[in-house]
């Protein structure tokens, strides 16, 4: 089983990726990239022996990295859904630095670059035909975003949100559901979904309905949590049935903002991303520090994902980097984030 390698590693994971630079003349601070997961950081202001440092994740993947290598060493934690267990991904890291790269890839339909999100669901539809003798599988999808700690539907398919940008329709509660025993949102759009193009049709969508929310605001897309779920529904020969689910997250851009330079709105949406992000890191170091209380009503992203946060779900931690020396302060912030939550 698809699980047997991942149990053997643990159920927490970080991997590191660095994106290429954009600006050939530019200091790469990052200096090392060993084949170990581990990478060193260099301090583009110190830059001898002191102003490097040493970082260590399960992987790393470099700027020549491709998507299919990145999805390859993804895929045995997707490829478990199939058996039953509850995934979480997070694409985390400053604005600019790849994570909607990695999880979408380039935006446009089928490109060769695809992200994350669809070669999992095509994983998933082949695992499905591959077993359709032993086990019926339906799968479904639902895109939701969290923007100033609102909950809203991304696949809501009525004109409304065309007509009405401004209103804010679609709004979901997160609910208790006790006979799912646990928390998720029973008004989201649930879409079936049978093939790879059904996918790009509904990412089409989810993507219209994200921009369409923005009117007005400067690349909102990069200051809320885009939450793709997969919901896998198994039944077996014997009537056996369960349900698992796969959360491909791309979260909002991690950078911190000067509060000295910014006030009113685009200040208090700073303020939520934050304190969304830290209690993500707060929620995943609690679970590897098994603690006996897991902070996860302090966020909205957390109290969506914690039916498959913990227990016996997966997680996995995307840390995005940008290279050049100007990002140098949100490189190492990150690299920190993202260390602390490995090394638990
Ligand atoms: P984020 O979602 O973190 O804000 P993006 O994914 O939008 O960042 O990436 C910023 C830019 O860099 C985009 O133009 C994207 O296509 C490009 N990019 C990011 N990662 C890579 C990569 N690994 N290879 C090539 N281009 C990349
Ligand atoms: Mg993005």
């Amino acid at each position: 089983l698809y699980n047997m390698v991942q149990d053997l590693k643990g159920n927490i994971r970080v991997y590191c990726r660095i994106r290429p630079s954009f600006v050939a003349e530019a200091i790469n601070v990052i200096d090392f990239i060993g084949e170990d997961g581990s990478l060193v950081l260099l301090d583009p202001s110190n830059p001898h022996k002191k102003g490097r440092k040493m970082f260590n994740f399960n992987r790393v993947f470099g700027p020549t990295a491709t998507q299919d290598e990145v999805y390859k060493d993804t895929q045995p934690l997707i490829r478990s859904v199939m058996d039953g267990y509850n995934v979480c991904i997070f694409a985390y890291g400053q604005t600019g630095s790849g994570k909607t790269h990695t999880m979408s890839g380039p935006s446009g339909g089928l490109t060769r670059d695809m992200g994350i999100n669809y070669l999992a669901l095509n994983d998933l539809f082949r695992i499905s035909n591959g077993r359709k003798d032993i086990i019926s599988y339906e799968i479904q999808v639902q895109m939701v975003e969290i923007y100033n700690e609102q909950v809203r539907d991304l696949l809501a398919e009525d004109s409304s949100t065309v007509k009405y940008p401004f209103l804010d329709i679609h709004k979901l509660e997160i609910r208790s559901c006790t006979s799912d025993n646990g928390l998720s949102l029973p008004d989201a759009t649930v879409r079936s979904v049978k093939s790879t193009n059904d996918v790009l049709n509904l990412m089409k969508l989810g993507e219209v309905n994200r921009v369409v929310s923005s009117t007005g605001m400067n690349d909102r897309s990069s200051r809320s949590h885009c939450v793709l779920t997969v919901h896998v529904h198994g039944k077996d020969e014997s009537g056996g049935k369960f349900h698992s689910r796969l959360h491909l997250v791309d979260l909002a851009g991690s950078e911190r903002v000067d509060k000295s330079e910014v006030t009113g709105d685009r200040l208090k949406e700073a303020q939520y991303i934050n304190r969304s992000l830290s209690c993500l890191g707060d929620v995943i170091t609690a679970l590897a520090q098994k603690n006996s209380h897991i902070p996860y009503r302090n966020s909205k992203l957390t109290l969506l994902l914690q039916d498959s946060l913990g227990g016996h779900a997966k997680t996995l931690m995307l840390a995005h980097v940008s290279p050049e020396e100007d990002s140098f302060s949100e490189t190492i912030t990150t690299l920190k984030f993202a260390q602390r939550v490995s090394t638990v």
